[in-house]
């Protein structure tokens, strides 16, 4: 009795499920969302390949870079191959603000170090020494299959990709974790967090020798014979390259009713997908306001960097967007541009965890089909370290959401005190804009297996693509 008078109480807050309540043609839409998805999930592994798939879409649609001589309503601009921004200019003055997405393309992965092969006495093998990047569970990248992914940079300045372990033929890497009839006194007798050491999460890299070789590390030298006959490097070349390890299986389906996708990087790679859709699918709309969607790296390590959302690049951005659009590119301008503006902080939630309710105050935590997630705060312990995004912004974000029919939810990351963390969303509050949090909630985040719904995929599209036009 009680819970059906609850869901007629127009007094009352209740979030809506997805599949339940909306129409046919919405769930059919949901579910064809997520198809090109997992193929971008696929293709975008790195935060360098993300940039490679977003110049790809944008070229298709007629976007200029700023170094392009044609001008063009539709600009963009990537910094050192791993940060871009992209925007559709309004035809209001940039100065009255701009709407911005701001997702980030890196995710958690295990690196190789630069100077990474050695030949293992013990086992006789050659083998690569890694070092881990952002918040990984080190247990869950032991015994499954990685792809190396990356970029070799030789001294002459010539760029080598790498990308081995995707395709069917390929072969993939393996960091070999301990049997369980050994692990007593190793592993069993230790935390959790401990049980794997970073400096034992060592590739078993190759084996195989020159036939009579009579060389003191014929692995190794093996092993430089082939990378040399495969990429024409050596291993000088390897000290300046950047190598990823990541999970070399595809994005999939998940459930009985396929309702989900479970795939690698989906923090944040899904709320800067759902950005760069929302951007297309607006383009015959005319905004008043300029639209940027905004995709940063190194969010897992604190932003820091050249690529990082604390670095200058994003300003530098909205300083050539007023030049293009004819206004003063002066400090004073840049920042009434900044304070004038409204940014979603694209990032995902986390969604309650079956297994683990208890980390969670459900009413305050994202479900799965219940649309995306607004956070109007983030951090952890007493709020420390967030954003907390004006009460204002809050209710205006709401509004657009409820005026295109977007299905949303209000969710922080966990109880209070469980734990936290945090986004790019009080970088860009630092700069004067309304900035809230507002992402896909996941299960496993972090995982090399990150689940979520395609009701939320979907729903943070259609988010992102009523905010982009908002006044
Ligand atoms: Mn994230
Ligand atoms: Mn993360």
């Amino acid at each position: 009795m009680k819970k059906k008078e609850s869901a007629t109480n127009p007094l009352f807050y209740e979030r809506k499920n997805f599949w339940k309540e909306a129409p046919s043609t919405e769930r059919q839409a949901a579910m064809d969302f997520a198809v090109p998805y997992k193929q971008f999930l696929n293709v975008a592994k790195t935060e360098r390949e993300a940039i490679a798939y977003t110049l790809d879409v944008l070229h298709k649609h007629k976007f200029k870079a700023f170094t392009d001589k044609k001008k063009s309503h539709r600009v963009y601009s990537v910094f050192r191959g791993k940060t871009i921004a992209i925007a559709v200019l309004g035809n209001e003055p940039l100065t009255n603000g701009f709407n911005l997405v701001g997702a980030h393309i890196d995710a958690p992965r295990v690196d190789l170090k630069q100077n990474p092969l050695y030949e293992d006495s013990s086992s006789a093998m050659l083998c690569a020494k890694t070092h881990y990047y952002g918040g990984i569970k080190k247990y869950q990248w032991v015994s499954t299959p990685l792809a190396l992914h990356g970029v070799v940079v030789k001294t002459d300045g010539s760029l080598v990709d790498i990308c081995l372990g995707e395709s069917e033929d390929d072969p993939v890497f393996v960091i070999p974790d301990l049997l369980p009839h050994l692990a007593r006194k190793e592993q069993y007798t230790k935390n959790i967090g401990d049980a794997i050491d970073a400096s034992r999460m060592n590739l078993v890299f190759s084996g195989m020798v020159e036939a009579g070789s009579t060389e003191t590390e014929a692995a190794r030298a093996y092993a430089l014979k082939l990378l040399n006959d495969r990429y024409g490097i050596s291993e000088h070349d390897l000290l300046s390259a950047e190598l990823e390890l990541v999970p070399a299986t595809p994005a999939r389906d998940a459930g009985l009713d396929s309702s989900m996708v479970v795939g690698y990087g989906q923090d944040d790679r899904i709320c800067a997908y759902a950005g760069l859709m929302a951007v297309l699918d607006n383009l015959d709309a005319k905004p008043k306001r300029t639209m940027i969607a905004y995709f940063s790296d190194k969010e897992e390590v604190g932003s820091q960097g050249n690529t990082g959302a604390h670095s200058v690049f994003l300003q530098d951005f909205i300083g050539h967007l007023l030049d293009l659009k004819g206004e003063t590119n002066s400090a004073a301008n840049l920042r009434r541009t900044f304070i004038n503006s409204q940014i979603l902080s694209a990032d995902v939630n986390v969604a309650v965890d079956p297994n683990y309710p208890s980390v969670h105050d459900r009413q305050n935590a994202v479900l799965f089909n219940y649309g995306v997630g607004i956070s109007k705060f983030t951090g952890s312990g007493g709020k420390g370290g967030c954003n907390d995004a004006n009460a204002e912004f809050n209710a205006k974000v709401i509004r657009t959401f409820n005026d295109a029919g977007v299905f949303w939810q209000t969710g922080e990351l966990g109880k209070v005190d469980e734990g936290g963390g945090g986004t790019i969303a009080y970088i860009l509050a630092n700069l004067g804009a309304e900035v809230i949090d507002c992402g896909t909630g996941l299960m496993g985040m972090h995982s090399l297996y990150e689940m979520c719904s395609k009701a939320d995929l979907y729903s943070t599209y259609r988010a992102y693509k009523a905010f982009l036009l908002a006044d």
